[in-house]
């Protein structure tokens, strides 16, 4: 019998299609390891019945248990609740719609008791995803790890093993816009993948329409590169550089053949580059005074509605 206990953490927003299957191929993946173990599941203010379908759950299997938040606050903050209050050994971050396969978890288990603090999953083909989801991600992970000062590895999410060292580090991370993928990261340690092939998801749609997708990006990007920032620099050389030698042009022109530059489309092309650039800028540097506001108003980064089979009864985050 393995003395360690491992905890499952799972998010849901609204995910009353699939949570029966998610527990029951969850559960009997735990019932083969020998160890204790627990279902954290985080109701990330689901709107359809999965906060009821969870209580019942948890009725009959009090190895289950429930942080139900008072509204949507997020995936990735839903996952942090997760970490908040579950009390394995090591833990297992998944989503529910059962694309991250159970059968992948006494994998994670062996890595795990072979010393690796971090477990990840990469996913060595997806099934049922868009080509232009893949080809965003693709080009999303190419983007982060040309600017990022951490090395992410490609073709993974946030389908991992961590153990407790790792979470209690995460813990101590109070930063808002997270990017838990990044952060796991960060923290170090002994860090390992094994592949697996993504499978489609099990019932109904995605959680996360492309609004969500790109506010994640930013985070990702925003979080752990301020090459952004820089950019403004970059280009401002460049085009002072490129308009000192017009001007001299120009000024040339003038002086040596009296002819003075008509350029009426010259000076529109020219007005709307620069317009549009410094508009692009700004808006970079909204990104980042967005995130700086986010901080200091320090808000608790979620609100509980209840817990359930959970005894200790912590403040909110
Ligand atoms: N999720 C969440 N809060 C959200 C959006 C998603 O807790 O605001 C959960 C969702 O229930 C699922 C996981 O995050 O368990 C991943 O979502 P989804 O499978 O829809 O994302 P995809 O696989 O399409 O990227
Ligand atoms: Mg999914």
């Amino acid at each position: 019998m393995d003395n360690k206990k491992y905890s499952i953490i799972i998010p849901l927003f609204n995910e009353e299609e699939v949570i029966e299957e998610c527990y029951s191929r969850v559960s009997s993946i735990l019932d083969k390891i020998d160890a204790a173990s627990e279902i954290v599941f985080v109701n990330d203010g689901s709107k359809d019945k999965t906060e009821s379908l969870v209580n019942e759950i948890c009725a009959k299997d009090s190895r289950v248990k429930l942080v139900n938040f008072s509204r949507n606050f997020g995936h990735q903050i839903a996952i942090t609740a997760g970490m908040d209050y579950c009390s394995g050994d090591a833990m297992v971050i998944m989503d529910a719609d059962l694309q991250d396969p159970p059968e992948l978890i006494p994998k994670m288990i062996d890595k795990y008791k072979e010393g690796f603090d971090v477990v990840y999953a990469v996913r060595k083909k997806r099934k049922g995803e868009t080509a232009f989801k893949k080809l965003t991600a693709l080009a999303f992970y190419k983007l982060l790890k040309s600017m990022a000062n951490i090395d992410i590895p490609v073709n993974t999410g946030d389908f991992r093993l961590i153990s407790r060292p790792v979470c209690e580090a995460l813990k101590l991370i109070k930063e808002k816009n997270r990017f838990v993928r990044g952060l796991v990261c960060w923290v170090g340690f002994k860090q390992t993948g094994i592949e697996y092939v993504r499978d489609e998801r099990y019932a109904g749609e995605t959680k996360y329409p492309l609004k969500k997708m790109l506010k994640f990006s930013m985070d990702g990007i925003t979080s752990f590169s301020p090459k952004p920032l820089r950019l403004a620099n970059y280009l401002g050389c460049c085009f002072s550089l490129l308009a000192f030698i017009y001007a001299i042009y120009a000024i040339l022109a003038k002086i040596l053949y009296n002819r003075a530059i008509q350029g009426w489309t010259t000076l529109i092309v020219l007005i709307s580059l620069i317009g549009g650039i410094n508009m692009i800028l700004l808006g970079i540097l909204g990104e980042y005074i967005a995130r700086i506001y986010d901080e200091t108003k320090d808000r608790p980064l979620y609100i509980l509605k209840n817990l359930v089979n959970i005894k200790e009864d912590k403040d909110d985050k």
